[in-house]
C-alpha cells in the first residue's frame, strides 16, 4: 500500500458551495498526507443548486463585492473577475452578476486547490449518491447508490437544503400529473413549456423571480399567475448607507414581539432622518445568529409562525432588475400576484383548473393553466426529509432533527448531536442543515466562515494512520472515476 492509501480520509457528501469550500480549505491547508473524497450525485461538482449552468438572467442576490468565497479575503471574487476580464475597470463591485459565473469561480477554486496541494494531499471526485451511513469505532462508512462503500475518518454532510414539499391539498393525485412540476430547479421543465401556455407559479420568493426572468427571456406569451399565502414578493436591493445599530443587542427583549418592536423603532428613526430600512437589515445581519439563539424555543416558534415571511422578504432581497421585469409584466396584464393557496386541482382538456382559497376570503376562485410549478423553495421541515441517507442517520440515532424541524442538531463546531445525547466523533455538517441552531446559515457570507473553521478543525483532529478504504467487491474510491 502506498502512502496515499494510508493517508487519513475526509469524505464530504455534497459538492455545492459548502462541501466544495471545505474541500478547498483542506487541500490548501493540509501539510501531511490526506485524501479528500468529494461525493456529489449531480454531473457537475462545485456549483450546487444555486450556481450551475443556467440563464444569465439568474442573478446573484448578493452584490459581487459580498461574494468572496474566503472570509479573510473580502476582495477575492472581485480579483478573480478582474483576472477573467483582463481589466479591473470592467468589474463593478456593486453589480448583481449571473450565478453561473459564480459557479465558474467555485470550479476554478477547486481545480486550483487540487492542482497546488501539498504532496500526498489529494482530491478524489466521486459521482454518486450517498444513501446510507454507519459509524464504528469513531470512523464512518458510507453506502453509495452504485453499491460501492467508502470508509472515512471524518465525514462532512454538506447536503444543502431538502427539495420543496408539495403544497397541502386533500387529493394529492395531481402531483403525479405532467401538468405539475414539483421542483422548480429541474431545468428541463421550462424547455417543455409552450410559449402560449398559461402557467401558475406557487410561491413568490427568489425562485419564482428566477422563473419569471426565464419566461421573460424566452418571450413567453401565456399568462403567469403567482400565488403564495401572503402574496408578497421579495423587496429589491437598493444602495443603503452603512449603519451602526443604536441599541445594545443583549438588552433587546428575548421575544419575537420585543425584537420586532426594537427593529421597527430603529427603522423608523433611520427613515425619519432620510435613511433607508435596508441599512438596518444589513446592520442586523452579522448578529442574526446571536439574536436567534437568544430567543427561547416558544419565541422562535412565534417568530416562524408570524414574522418569517416579513423577515424573509426584507432580508433575502432581489436584484432590482428581476423586480423591474415583474413590474413590467404586471403592468402589461400578463402577470398577476395573488395571496391564495391551492385547494383542489381538476384536470381536463390538456389543462388544469386550480381552485384557490384567497387569503382572508371565504369564496374560492380558480385559474385555468397548462402548467403548475412548485417554486416554494426548500422544504423548511427536516422531519419530512426522507432521503435514505437522512433516514439512515435518524434510525441509528446518529442525527437528531432540531426542535423546530429546521435542520439537524449540532454542537457549535458543526459536529452532529446524537440521539443518546453525545456528540459524534466523526460526523459534521455546515450550512443549511444548521438552520435550527443558527438561523442565518444559508448564504455565502455565513457559510464561507463555517467552511474554513470546519476544515481547520478536521485537519487538527483527523487521526494518523488512517483507516483503509474498502468497498464492496474491493471497489475503492480510487477506482471510482472522477466525474469531471
Ligand atoms: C436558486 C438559489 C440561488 C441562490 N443565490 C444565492 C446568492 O446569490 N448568494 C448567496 O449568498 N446565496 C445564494 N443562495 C443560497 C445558497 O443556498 C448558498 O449560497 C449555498 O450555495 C448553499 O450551498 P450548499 O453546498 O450548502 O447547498 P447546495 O448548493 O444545495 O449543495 C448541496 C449539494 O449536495 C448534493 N447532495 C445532497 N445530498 C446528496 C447525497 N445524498 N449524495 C450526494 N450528493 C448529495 C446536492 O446534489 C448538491 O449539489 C441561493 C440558493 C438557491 C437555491
Amino acid at each position: 500500500m502506498n502512502s496515499r492509501a494510508n493517508a487519513p480520509v475526509v469524505a464530504i457528501v455534497g459538492a455545492g458551495f459548502s462541501g466544495t469550500m471545505v474541500a478547498v480549505h483542506l487541500l490548501r491547508e493540509a501539510r501531511r498526507p490526506l485524501r479528500v473524497l468529494l461525493i456529489e450525485r449531480a454531473e457537475t461538482a462545485a456549483v450546487g443548486i444555486a450556481y450551475r449552468e443556467q440563464s444569465d438572467r439568474h442573478l446573484l442576490n448578493v452584490r459581487a463585492e459580498g461574494m468572496s468565497a474566503f472570509p479573510d479575503q473580502p476582495g477575492h471574487f472581485l480579483k478573480w473577475l478582474a483576472a477573467l476580464r483582463g481589466d479591473e475597470a470592467l468589474v463593478n463591485p456593486a453589480a448583481f452578476l449571473p450565478r453561473r459565473l459564480y459557479g465558474q469561480y467555485l470550479c476554478s477554486l477547486l481545480a486550483d486547490a487540487a492542482a497546488n496541494s501539498h504532496p500526498g494531499v489529494r482530491l478524489e471526485m466521486v459521482q454518486d449518491e450517498a444513501v446510507g451511513i454507519g459509524v464504528d469505532h469513531g470512523a464512518a462508512s458510507l453506502r453509495l447508490a452504485s453499491g460501492a462503500c467508502l470508509a472515512a475518518d471524518r465525514l462532512v454532510l454538506a447536503l444543502g437544503n431538502p427539495g420543496p414539499a408539495d403544497p397541502q391539498v386533500e387529493d394529492r393525485r395531481f402531483y403525479a400529473s405532467p401538468h405539475y412540476q414539483g421542483n422548480a430547479w429541474a431545468a428541463q421543465g421550462l424547455m417543455s413549456l409552450r410559449h402560449d401556455d398559461d402557467v401558475m407559479l406557487i410561491g413568490s420568493g427568489l425562485t419564482t423571480l428566477d422563473w419569471i426572468a426565464s419566461l421573460a427571456e424566452r418571450g413567453h406569451r401565456g399568462r403567469i399567475h403567482v400565488i403564495s399565502r401572503r402574496g408578497l414578493l421579495p423587496q429589491a436591493h437598493r444602495p443603503a448607507a452603512s449603519h451602526t445599530l443604536s441599541f445594545d443587542l443583549d438588552a433587546v427583549p428575548a421575544t419575537a414581539r420585543g425584537l420586532t418592536r426594537r427593529i421597527r423603532a430603529e427603522i423608523a428613526a433611520v427613515t425619519a432622518s432620510g435613511g433607508d430600512w435596508r441599512s438596518v437589515m444589513d446592520a442586523l445581519r452579522p448578529h442574526g445568529q446571536r439574536l436567534w439563539q437568544r430567543l427561547p424555543r416558544a419565541e422562535q416558534l412565534r417568530f416562524l409562525r408570524h414574522l418569517r415571511t416579513c423577515w424573509d422578504i426584507h432580508r433575502h432581497r432581489a436584484a432590482p432588475r428581476n423586480l423591474d421585469t415583474v413590474q413590467r409584466l404586471i403592468d402589461s396584464g400578463q402577470l398577476e400576484v395573488l395571496a391564495a393557496r391551492p385547494i383542489r386541482y381538476v384536470e381536463a382538456d390538456g389543462a388544469v383548473v386550480v381552485h384557490l382559497r384567497p387569503r382572508g376570503a371565504g369564496d374560492s376562485v380558480s385559474r385555468r393553466v397548462q402548467r403548475v410549478v412548485n417554486c416554494t423553495g426548500p422544504d423548511g421541515n427536516y422531519r419530512r426529509y426522507n432521503h435514505p441517507l437522512m433516514q439512515s442517520l435518524r434510525e441509528q440515532g446518529l442525527a437528531v432533527v432540531d426542535d423546530n424541524g429546521l435542520g439537524i442538531e449540532t454542537d457549535r463546531d458543526g459536529r452532529l448531536q446524537q440521539a443518546d445525547g453525545r456528540t459524534s466523533a466523526c460526523l459534521y455538517t455546515l450550512g443549511p442543515p444548521r438552520k435550527g441552531s443558527l438561523w442565518e446559515t444559508t448564504a455565502v457570507p455565513e457559510i464561507r466562515g463555517q467552511a474554513q473553521a470546519l476544515a481547520r478543525q478536521l485537519l487538527a483532529s483527523v487521526p494518523m494512520p488512517a483507516t483503509a478504504l474498502i468497498g464492496r467487491n474491493d471497489r475503492s474510491a480510487t477506482d471510482a472515476q472522477p466525474s469531471r
